[in-house]
């Protein structure tokens, strides 16, 4: 099964903040001051992509050492924070308990499932691909 990398690339491509499986949870919502600011700094960095393309393919621990990283002062997203890529071996299962579980998982719509060929579903509640 592929490893699939905490990049900018993935981030940007993974459907789960959309997904009705965790979109009524309070304890997703609980999470939303950190990770918008996370988001936000993610969109600044996504305006320069003309400029430094390699940083949407850096792993996220070496974006927040890069020039680039540190002048949008990105700090790579705690795993436990983050309501995305759960395919992720870095992120894996939520944390969260109160997940929707007869709501559809959108993981198969996603261009990061299609890429790699995932197979499975529901990352966010039986863990990383
Ligand atoms: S892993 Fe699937 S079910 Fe879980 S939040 Fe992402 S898209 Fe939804
Ligand atoms: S396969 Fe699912 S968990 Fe992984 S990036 Fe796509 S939507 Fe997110």
């Amino acid at each position: 099964m592929a490893r699939i990398k905490l990049n900018i690339s993935n981030y940007g491509k993974c459907l789960c903040p959309v997904c009705p499986v965790q979109l009524k949870s309070p304890c997703i919502a609980a999470k939303n001051e950190n990770w918008r600011e996370q988001r936000k700094a993610i969109g600044e960095i996504l305006k320069e992509y003309p400029d430094h393309p390699e940083a949407y393919q850096m792993d996220m621990e070496e974006l927040e050492k890069s020039g680039v990283g540190i002048r949008h002062h990105f700090s790579q997203p705690r795993p436990d924070e983050m309501q995305e890529l759960y395919c992720s071996e870095a992120v894996g299962k939520s944390n969260c308990d109160d997940l929707d579980e007869e709501k559809m998982c959108q993981c198969q719509d996603c261009a990061v499932w299609q890429q790699n060929r995932l197979g499975r579903t529901y990352f966010c509640l039986s863990g990383s691909a």
